[in-house]
């Protein structure tokens, strides 16, 4: 575990204004963890009200356009993210990669272009259940980060990686210690290959149905320096659970 463990939790599509009561209640608890990174990735449609209402923690956008603006109806850029007040973008999440086809080009010009707006990035990488089951899962993620990771100056030092295996999101299943600790390692090595000293800096989280009853367990794996956190993000009681776990092994 990292010195400073970096919690966050992505909204997904769900949120309403009713839903910043939870945000509101993270944002209290975690002025109590001042050891822990806290952030929130809730829709776009929330973001500049959770920025507003809860300083406590970063609050970031989900995705963002390539470009910093222009004809592209439907699409939120970088630069309306920092207007809107986040502090960070998750790029490349496999449901972005799956239902809106964006390929590791395409992932790497989002977060070059949030880099550029002075944003945080979050990348996202991982492989399918039958990737993993035919021995093939440290080469897809080594490739999607060959062909995702920025390259720019200063890339490193606003830059973590979450690795969260297709198969372990929404699920309920969750990889091996064994088998989170090599593939970090694997990631790792392909950081420092790519980013030199920074690259061994670059936090890693690990995502994939994290809970309040696992977290504990899957926080102190060798080598994950935090977690992203889906369903369980939802609700101020199980995501403080969460943060609470991380504030335990970083006390202990
Ligand atoms: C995610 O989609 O980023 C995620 C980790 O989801 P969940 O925690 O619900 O598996």
């Amino acid at each position: 575990m990292t010195a400073r463990p970096y919690i966050v939790g992505n909204w997904k599509m769900n949120g309403t204004r009713a839903m910043l009561a939870e945000a509101r209640a993270i944002g209290r608890a975690a002025a109590r963890f001042p050891g822990i990174d806290v952030g929130l990735a809730p829709p776009f449609t929330l973001l500049h009200a959770m920025a507003d209402e809860v300083p406590e923690i970063v609050v970031g956008g989900q995705d963002c356009h390539a470009s910093a603006g222009g004809a592209f109806t439907g699409d939120v850029s970088a630069p309306m993210l920092v207007d809107a007040g986040a502090r960070f973008c998750i790029v490349g999440h496999s449901e972005r990669r799956e239902f809106h086809g964006e390929d590791d080009a395409m992932v790497r010009r989002k977060a070059e272009a949030a880099l550029a707006a002075g944003l945080g990035v979050i990348l996202c990488v991982g492989e399918t259940g039958a990737e993993r089951d035919a021995g093939a899962a440290e080469a897809r993620v080594a490739a999607q980060l060959d062909g995702s990771l920025p390259r720019s100056e200063g890339a490193a030092a606003r830059l973590a990686i979450a690795y969260e295996p297709i198969w372990a999101i929404g699920t309920g299943r969750v990889p091996s210690g064994a088998e989170i600790t090599a593939m970090h390692r694997a990631i790792r090595a392909r950081l420092v290959a790519l980013h030199g000293e920074g690259g061994a800096a670059i936090r890693i989280l690990y995502g994939g149905s994290v809970n309040p009853a696992n977290a504990s367990e899957l926080l102190a794996t060798d080598e994950v320096d935090g977690a992203l956190v889906g369903g369980a993000s939802l609700s101020a009681d199980s995501f403080l659970a969460i943060v609470g776990a991380a504030n335990g092994l970083i006390a202990a």
